[in-house]
C-alpha cells in the first residue's frame, strides 16, 4: 500500500500516543493500513428492536429500548457488581457490570430512553445482560447502515473505552481519508475473470456493507486476494526449484528388480505402483524432487519408501529416512533391515539414544559411503552427520517436522541437493495441503492392500467396561493381541501418569492369565523398546500405553484398540491410533471408551470416527471442528497467518485462487507483462511489509 497506509495510527484524530501504544500492543495495529485490515469478525443487524418478553435463550445478542429505574451495588470487594433495573415499559430485566462500576453509575441516567445491546443470560427465570452497550435513544437517529461491524478487542482495550464501536469510528475516519489512496492490488484480467469487487469497494463494504450481498462480495474479493498471493508465492517456489535445482538421475534399477521379483512377499497395490512410477519419473528428470506422499494409515508407504531408496542405491547414492520418534525409527530400522540383509545392503540407525561410540562409527561410515541406508530421528540433522553422497531424504510423518528442518536436509549434499520425499499418514484436508505443501508435488496412495477388512469402531461408556473386557478376552483366546491407550497430553503431568498406572493395575487384575506390556513417555528408550519388542513377539498379549504408540507402530496380529477417555483425543489422533489395528487379515475393532458426560464437540468427534474409516473425511471434519490453527504442526509454518480467509470454510475460493496463480505464472513466470504490473508491485509492497515485521519482532 502507498505511504498513506504507513501513517502511524497515533496521527489519527482522537487516537494519540497513549491509545496508539495500546493498539500496538493489544492488536498489533501500528499503521492506518493495519487498522483497515482489522476486519470485523461479524456484523450485527441493528434495525430490529426486541421487547423483553421476546428474548429467549437461543438469542446470542439482542437490542432493546427502555429505561433504567434503579441502581444497586451488590456484593463486596472483588465480587462487587453494579446492577441496573431496566424496563421496556412492560417487563423488566437486569443490566450488570463488574468493572468500572463507579464511572458507569455516575454517567448513566435514570428514567431516560436508552438503546441497549448485548448478550442475554438466564438465571432463575430472570434475564440479565452483562456489560451491555448503551446509547441514548434518539428518535431521529441517523441511519448508520444497518449492518454494524463488530471487531475483536481485548479486555485491556475495553477498560480504556476502546471498544468495538470506537474501533469502528477510527476505521470510518481512515476510510474517508483513504478515498484517493486505495490502489488496486489485482490485475484487471483477474477482476473480470473472477468477477471481483474493486479493492476500494471491498475495503468499504467489509467494514460498512450496504447490504448482505455487498458484504459477501467484499469478503470474497479480499479472501481471493489473500489466497492468491500465498499461492503465488508457493507456486513460484515450486517453479524455481523445478528449473533451478539439478537432481541426481536414478535410472538403473538392478537391485530393485531382484528385490521385486524375488523377495517381495506381496503384490503392490495399483496405487503403490502408480506412486512409485511418479517418483521414478522425477528421479529420471535431472531435477531435484520435492514430493509429498500422502497415504492413509496402513496404506503401505514404508515399502514405497524402501523401493525409492533402492533406486538411489542402484545409482551409487545413499538414502536416509527420518522419523519423528525413536520408537518409530527403531521399528522402521528393524523392518527394513530384514529386506536390506537379504540384499546385502548396509543399513544403520542413528537416534538420540545411540551411544557416543556407536555414533562416531556411524558418522565415519556415512561419510565414507559404507553405510547405504540410515534410519533415524532428528539426530540425523546434526551438522556432524555428513554423507559420502546423499541422494534421497525421506521424512516420515512430516507434520512433526518444521519446514526449516526440511531445508536443513538439503544441505547434506551441497553438490546436488538430495531428492526429498515427505510422507504423511495424517490425512490433510486438501485445502490445508495446498497451503502447507503448495510448493511440493503430491502423490497419493488412495487404496489399501487387498484383503483388509474395514475396522469396526464402536463407542462404549465406562460403565460397560466389564463387557468390553469380556470381549477382549474372547479376542485374546483366539490368538489376537490388544492395545489399551490412555491420554497423556503433557508427558509431564503426573495426574495422567497415575491414570495410566491405575488403568494398568485394573487390567492386570482383570487378566491375571495374560502377560501385559506397559509403555509411556517417561520410560527410558531402552525399556520402551524392550516392552515393544515383547509385544511384537507376542510374548505379551495386552499393551497398555499412552499415545507414544500413536505413530507408525506395526503389529499385524493386534486386532483390538481400546481408547480410554476417547473424548480427550483429537480426531486425527484417534484415527492414527485406530490405524494401529486392521493391519492383518483378521477383523479388527476399535473401542472408544468415555464417561456418560462428554462435550458436544467430543461427541461429534467420536461419532465421526464411528461413522467413517476414511482419513480424508476425518481430516475435513477435524478442520471444521478445530480450525486450521490447531492442527498439529501448522503453527510453526507461518503460511497460515491469514487475515481473512478461513481454510476450513474457504476451500472453493482457495481452489480458484490457486488456479488463478498457476495460470498467471504459467503465462508469465517473471510477471514481466504490463498486465501483471499490478501484481508485481503488490508483491514488492508485501515484501516490504515482511521486512518491517522482522524489524519489529
Ligand atoms: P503406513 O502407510 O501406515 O506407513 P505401512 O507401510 O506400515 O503403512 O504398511 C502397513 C502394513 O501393510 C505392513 O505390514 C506392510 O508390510 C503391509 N503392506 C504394505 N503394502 C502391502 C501390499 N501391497 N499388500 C499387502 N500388505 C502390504
Ligand atoms: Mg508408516
Amino acid at each position: 500500500m502507498s505511504n498513506f497506509f504507513n501513517t502511524k495510527i497515533e496521527f489519527l484524530k482522537g487516537v494519540g500516543p497513549q491509545k496508539a501504544a495500546l493498539l500496538n500492543k493489544e492488536l498489533n495495529i501500528f499503521t492506518y493500513g493495519d487498522l483497515i485490515q482489522h476486519y470485523p469478525f461479524r456484523h450485527e443487524d441493528r434495525t430490529k428492536i426486541y421487547t423483553i418478553s421476546e428474548i429467549n435463550e437461543s438469542m446470542s445478542f439482542v437490542q432493546i429500548k427502555g429505561q433504567i429505574y434503579q441502581f444497586e451495588t451488590l456484593g463486596e470487594g472483588f465480587k462487587s457488581r453494579l446492577v441496573a433495573y431496566f424496563t421496556d415499559g412492560d417487563e423488566e430485566m437486569e443490566l450488570v457490570w463488574f468493572q468500572n462500576t463507579t464511572w458507569i453509575a455516575k454517567n448513566l441516567k435514570k428514567n431516560t430512553d436508552y438503546l441497549i445491546f448485548g448478550k442475554p443470560q438466564f438465571f432463575n427465570g430472570k434475564i440479565s445482560i452483562p456489560h451491555p452497550e448503551m446509547e441514548l435513544f434518539e428518535t431521529d437517529q441517523p441511519a448508520t447502515g444497518f449492518l454494524q461491524p463488530v471487531y475483536n478487542i481485548t479486555e485491556k482495550l475495553r477498560k480504556k473505552f476502546v471498544d468495538s464501536k470506537a474501533i469502528s469510528k477510527m476505521i470510518r475516519q481512515v476510510l474517508d481519508l483513504a478515498t484517493n489512496h486505495v490502489k488496486e492490488t489485482l490485475s484487471d484480467e483477474l477482476i473480470i475473470q473472477y468477477r471481483l469487487m474493486s479493492k476500494r469497494e471491498a475495503l468499504e463494504n467489509i467494514h460498512f456493507p450496504g447490504s448482505y450481498q455487498l458484504l459477501e462480495q467484499a469478503k470474497y474479493r479480499l479472501k481471493f486476494e489473500e489466497l492468491f498471493y500465498t499461492q503465488l508465492k508457493l507456486i513460484k517456489t515450486k517453479f524455481i526449484r523445478k528449473t533451478a535445482y539439478r537432481g541426481q538421475i536414478f535410472k538403473n534399477v538392478p537391485t530393485l528388480t531382484t528385490f521385486y521379483n524375488e523377495h517381495l512377499s506381496f503384490d503392490l497395490t495399483n496405487a503403490q505402483k502408480r506412486v512409485i512410477k511418479e517418483i521414478y519419473r522425477d528421479f529420471c528428470s535431472g531435477k531435484q524432487m520435492n514430493r509429498l506422499l500422502q497415504g492413509d494409515v496402513g496404506s503401505g508407504k514404508t515399502i514405497v519408501a524402501f523401493i525409492c531408496m533402492l533406486m538411489a542405491l542402484d545409482n551409487r547414492a545413499q538414502a536416509c529416512l527420518m522419523a519423528p520418534t525413536e520408537i518409530l525409527a527403531e521399528q522402521h530400522y528393524f523392518g527394513l533391515k530384514e529386506y536390506a540383509d537379504v540384499l546385502g545392503i548396509t543399513i544403520d540407525k542413528l537416534t538420540g539414544s545411540s551411544s557416543q561410540g556407536s555414533r562416531k562409527v556411524t558418522h565415519e561410515y556415512l561419510q565414507s559411503g559404507d553405510i547405504k541406508i540410515i534410519i533415524g530421528t532428528h539426530a540425523l540433522l546434526e551438522d556432524k552427520v555428513q554423507f559420502h553422497n546423499l541422494g534421497l531424504c525421506i521424512i516420515d510423518e512430516q507434520h512433526r517436522f518444521g519446514v526449516a528442518q526440511r531445508a536443513k536436509l538439503w544441505s547434506k549434499n551441497e553438490d546436488v541437493y538430495p531428492h526429498i520425499l515427505v510422507m504423511t499418514a495424517t490425512p490433510i484436508p486438501r485445502t490445508l495441503a495446498m497451503t502447507l505443501y503448495g510448493d511440493l508435488d503430491v502423490s497419493v496412495i488412495d487404496e489399501l492392500p487387498a484383503g483388509r477388512k474395514p475396522i469396526r469402531t464402536v463407542h462404549r461408556y465406562d460403565a460397560h467396561r466389564l463387557r468390553v473386557f469380556g470381549f477382549l478376552r474372547e479376542q485374546i483366546q483366539q490368538g489376537r493381541q490388544v492395545y489399551i491407550v490412555y491420554p497423556l497430553i503433557e508427558e509431564s503431568e503426573k495426574m495422567e501418569l497415575k491414570d495410566l498406572m491405575d488403568g494398568y493395575e485394573s487390567v492386570a487384575r482383570a487378566f491375571p492369565e495374560y502377560q501385559i506390556s506397559i509403555v509411556h513417555g517417561k520410560m527410558k528408550p531402552k525399556d520402551k523398546d524392550y516392552e515393544m519388542q515383547r509385544f511384537v513377539r507376542n510374548e505379551t498379549q495386552i499393551m497398555v500405553a499412552t499415545t507414544v504408540i500413536e505413530v507408525g507402530v506395526n503389529v499385524p496380529n493386534a486386532s483390538v484398540m481400546v481408547v480410554e477417555n476417547a473424548e480427550r483425543f483429537g480426531l486425527a489422533q484417534l484415527h492414527q491410533l485406530r490405524g494401529r489395528v486392521g493391519r492383518g487379515a483378521d477383523q479388527s475393532y476399535c473401542i472408544l471408551m468415555t464417561d456418560y458426560k462428554i462435550t458436544r464437540e467430543g461427541r461429534a468427534r467420536i461419532e465421526t470416527l464411528v461413522n467413517t474409516n476414511n482419513g480424508f473425511e476425518i481430516a475435513d471434519m477435524d478442520l471444521k471442528l478445530r480450525g486450521p490453527g490447531d492442527l498439529s504442526g501448522t503453527q510453526q509454518s507461518g503460511v497460515l497467518d491469514l487475515l481473512i480467509a478461513d481454510l476450513a470454510k474457504d476451500g472453493p475460493i482457495l481452489q480458484q485462487a490457486r488456479e488463478a496463480a498457476q495460470a498467471v505464472l504459467e503465462s508469465d513466470e517473471e510477471l514481466a507483462l504490463p498486465k501483471h504490473y499490478v501484481i508485481r508491485q503488490h508483491i514488492e509492497s508485501l515484501k516490504k511489509d515482511e521486512t518491517n515485521w522482522s524489524r519489529i519482532s
